[in-house]
């Protein structure tokens, strides 16, 4: 057995920069930050275009009730 053949895996701890959240993940790199995860990406959470498809019904909504007035 050759040493030192596979890289060397160790637990780092993640930040994410959008949520704060902090996970532990296991990598060959020393440190790791990213922008988004899996609790916050919007793809996975579905929140953000939620959320922005609800302000925009609600806009709607009110300017149509402020024009029948
Ligand atoms: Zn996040």
């Amino acid at each position: 057995m050759k040493e030192n053949f596979h890289p060397t895996y160790h637990t780092i701890l993640v930040k994410c920069a959008t949520c704060g959240t902090e996970f532990k993940v296991n990598s060959t790199k020393e440190e790791l930050h990213i922008d988004v995860c899996s609790k916050c990406h919007p793809f996975y959470t579905g929140k953000m275009g939620a959320n922005t498809k609800a302000g925009r019904i609600d806009k709607f909504n009110k300017r149509a009730l402020q024009q029948k007035k």
